[in-house]
């Protein structure tokens, strides 16, 4: 049987867009119903600050469209993933990673300029919705993504149901104050999570530790420079087993482990997908997350232990799960208002 290259339709049925909005960059792909995971058009730009956002993200949607071409069919509906909060009317009602935005009406928006059907969400919500039909968790009803990248990005589907909470902001563990008087985050409280173990906390931890004569390899993959150390040496040094990077990785790793456990003792999930920058390099991470967890959770020998795997619909997952999630909502979207 013949089977479409990459980039071809199935079919002129139509197809959805999936946009994801980062901390660092947009990334818009097009996906029809039949292939989810198979993009038939993919556009990137810069993330840009503020209210600034909203051009960024048109403009994706307008190239991953003209991308795509005519025999797909029509635009069916976009979905959107936004770093924030994210009312369920689709509404950005903050997002600390965007220069504080706060209150854009990105659904509307949208929808009002391309004359489809709009959806947003969180963006950890988007990237679990992929895990949880396409990717590590596919097969189980409780999957919760974890994303260790800018800041830490999650998504809870319990049940079978994303968790959204009465006003939609619900799972935002990145905030949980797991250091009182910590270090201060992006969303100028202190000792949030994301503030200990996000890709952006290893980096500084990193770049502190430089500061202190240590990490002396991290230093020489980042040419020299300690200011331009970066997660990725850390990993690299990591992955080659220098020891005063693994003594500090170790340390990051507690702090990451520490947030799963307490999810896992909130939520009992199936599946934990870790995300992100941080574990790209999956092997040597996953074993030390995976080491300080077991100490971390409550009763680890006596429970059946939670799956903590890579995400595997990778960098995708927050763009491929708006679409996801843009397919499955439209039939909603249409119904007349009662
Ligand atoms: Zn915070």
């Amino acid at each position: 049987m013949h089977q479409p290259g990459p980039g071809r339709a199935v079919g002129s049925g139509g197809y959805h867009v999936g946009i994801d909005v980062g901390g660092t960059k947009v990334l818009a792909v097009a996906t029809q119903p039949a292939r989810p995971t198979h993009e038939l058009a993919a556009v990137e730009h810069p993330t840009a600050s503020g209210p600034d956002v909203l051009a960024v993200v048109g403009r994706a949607l307008a190239e991953v469209r003209a991308a795509v071409g005519p025999e797909a069919g029509p635009l069916l509906a976009v979905g959107v993933g936004m770093p924030g909060m994210v009312t369920h009317t689709g509404v950005l009602r903050y997002g600390p990673h965007l220069s504080g935005a706060i209150e854009l009406d990105i659904g509307a928006r949208l929808s009002a300029e391309y004359g489809v059907p709009v959806v947003v969400d969180n963006d950890g919500n988007c990237a679990a919705w992929a895990e949880h039909r396409v990717g590590a968790g596919a097969g189980h009803d409780d999957v919760v993504f974890v994303g260790l990248g800018t800041g830490i990005s999650c998504g809870m589907v319990i049940g079978g149901r994303r968790v959204r909470g009465v006003h939609g902001f619900a799972g935002e563990p990145g905030h949980m104050t797991v250091l009182p008087d910590g270090p201060r985050c992006a969303c100028d409280r202190l000792g949030c999570w994301e503030a200990l173990a996000s890709g952006t906390a290893l980096a500084e931890q990193a770049r502190r530790a430089v500061a202190e004569g240590r990490l002396g390899r991290v230093v020489q993959l980042a040419g020299g420079d300690p200011q331009a150390v970066r997660g990725e040496h850390v990993t690299v040094a990591l992955a080659e087993g220098d020891p005063a990077t693994v003594q500090l990785a170790t340390a990051f790793a507690r702090w990451v482990a520490l947030g799963l456990a307490n999810l896992v003792n909130l939520l009992d999930p199936a599946v934990i997908a870790l995300g992100g920058s941080v574990v790209d390099a999956r092997a040597p991470w996953m074993t030390l997350i995976g080491r300080a967890y077991d100490d971390a959770v409550l009763a680890g020998a006596l429970r059946p232990s939670t799956s903590l795997v890579a995400a595997t619909a990778g960098r995708r997952a927050g763009a491929i799960g708006a679409a996801l999630l843009a397919a499955e909502s439209v039939p909603d979207l249409r119904r007349p208002a009662v």
